[in-house]
């Protein structure tokens, strides 16, 4: 029998201990704490079951801990939580639950540790550890938890279809461990979800996107999205993605899949940013490649401006999952109307107004979007993807210059509105704009430097030519 006694000497669990047998309690550390531990993977939460009153055990705990701290405690659900150290503790009171049909929301009564295990939803996920005198540290595990642990397998402790059924979000859930771990669905677990997957209907689209986000976020996110295609949740959750899916033909010229390309390009970034938007970015790039694509004589299938039917689509997109519609979507729109910008810059000469163009409109991203069309590089062949990346390098070389020397990441116009209508005694009018835009035009072509000095001779050379006095 394994034991983690060792492993328990913290003080979080010798006061469990000690508080818990005092009460006359029977307590366990269970779910995701036990699965990390023995997966050797940080943990932030201990989840605590015990039979009896979780709010009850929470409380003399915490006293113990330190009677500072302030306890969170939920009556209806009987849990309880409070930080200690920086760790999330939380406790709950031993349950048994059956499910109706039209909601996730449980009826829940008390029951034993064997029935709380029973409404976990992995077998990973159901271990628990004794934190109880006569077999402190011993690992109850009903359902081979340790074994699928060692075999890298996510398998309901019950009937699958019963158990995503009850409340379907499990599904994604399976698959979310599925990314984050690199483990295996069982196939009896995998078909199920497969079976179930309309029932997704019925969970909120926050719990959903929870669970997307960490996929997203995984190491190698195209596990999770080649289950979720697999299993027609993702045709259900995020049509326009599982839409790039497929390969047309004419004239013996086919295109790349674009969904297999963009589970490339999300992997390939991955290594390079925990960023959530710019990995949103990745996903989303080339989501308007169906709406665009054209065959044309001698061109071979075109995709003009998906770039930008792109961006137009992501409001949308984000709306309906509950993704923010601030400057995080911004951020991820402007990237997805950019991405195609330094690769097309790489692949003709390198001209320092082009340069100047690309960091104007990236700004401050600019290093972002960088780190996208290197990711965007998937083709398989070597010599074509060695010249890729020099040329990135060179371009990433060339705004490097020419930021320290035209500071452009953040251009302000060196010139400013008040200061025209000033020397031209002009009210705010179209004049105005058309010689600030001039003005910037000059510097970004490289024709006047980005300083005070030379914008302003710029200016009254300009201005002269559209037949404006100056009165000042
Ligand atoms: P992570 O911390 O990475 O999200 P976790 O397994 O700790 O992983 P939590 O959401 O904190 O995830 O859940 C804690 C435990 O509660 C799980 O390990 C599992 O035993 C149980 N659990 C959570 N959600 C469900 C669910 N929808 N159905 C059944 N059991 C669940």
């Amino acid at each position: 029998m394994i034991n983690f006694k060792e492993t328990l000497k913290t003080k979080i669990f010798q006061t469990v201990l000690e508080v818990s047998s005092r009460l006359g309690f029977e307590t366990y550390v269970i779910g995701g704490y036990v699965r990390d531990l023995i997966l050797e993977r940080p943990s932030k939460d201990i989840d605590f079951v015990t039979i009896g009153s979780g709010i009850e055990l929470a409380q003399h705990v915490a006293h113990q801990l330190n009677p500072k701290i302030k306890v969170n405690f939920f009556k209806n659900f009987g849990t309880a939580q409070f930080k200690y150290n920086g760790i999330d503790l939380e406790f709950i009171g031993a349950r048994k639950e059956s499910y109706n049909r039209d909601s996730r929301k449980p009826l829940v009564e008390s029951g034993t540790i064997e029935d709380d295990q029973n409404r976990r939803d992995f077998t990973i996920n159901a271990l628990a550890i004794s934190l109880n005198k006569h077999n402190f540290g011993e690992l109850i595990d009903p359902f081979g938890g340790l074994k699928h642990i060692d075999e890298q397998l996510i398998k309901t402790p019950l009937n699958p279809d019963i158990t995503f059924d009850d409340d379907p979000l499990r599904m994604m859930r399976a698959i979310r461990f599925a990314a984050q771990l690199n483990f295996t669905i069982d196939a009896e677990t995998l078909e199920a979800i497969t079976r179930k997957s309309d029932r997704i209907k019925i969970v909120s689209e926050e719990r959903i996107i929870d669970e997307l986000n960490k996929i997203v976020l995984s190491k190698k996110p195209s596990i999770g999205f080649k289950l979720l295609d697999k299993t027609g949740l993702l045709q259900k959750i995020l049509p326009e993605l599982s839409n790039l899916k497929g390969v047309e033909s004419k004239n013996g010229i086919g295109h790349k899949d674009n969904f297999y390309h963009t589970l490339a390009v999300l992997d390939q970034i991955a290594p390079n940013t925990n960023d959530l938007w710019l990995r949103w970015a990745a996903l989303l790039h080339d989501i308007a490649k169906p709406q665009t694509k054209k065959f044309i004589e001698g061109q071979g299938w075109t995709f003009h401006g998906h770039n930008f039917v792109g961006t137009k689509m992501i409001p949308r997109i984000f709306k309906r999952l509950k993704l923010p519609l601030n400057e995080k979507m911004k951020f991820v729109q402007k990237m997805v109307n950019l991405h195609m910008r330094p690769i097309v810059l790489s692949e003709e000469i390198v001209t320092d107004s082009a340069v100047r163009r690309l960091l104007f409109e990236a700004g401050d991203d600019i290093d972002h979007l960088m780190t996208l069309c290197e990711a965007d590089i998937t083709s398989k062949n070597e010599v074509k993807v060695k010249t890729f990346l020099e040329n990135f390098q060179l371009v990433r070389q060339k705004l490097k210059e020419i930021e320290e020397k035209d500071a452009i990441r953040n251009f302000q116009p060196p010139v400013r509105g008040e200061e025209i209508m000033e020397v031209y005694d002009l009210m705010p009018s179209k004049e105005v704009g058309i010689i600030k835009d001039a003005i910037k035009e000059a510097i970004l072509e490289g024709e006047i430097h980005n300083n005070y000095e030379e914008a302003f001779g710029f200016m009254l050379k300009y201005a002269e030519q559209l037949g404006l006095k100056r009165v000042k």
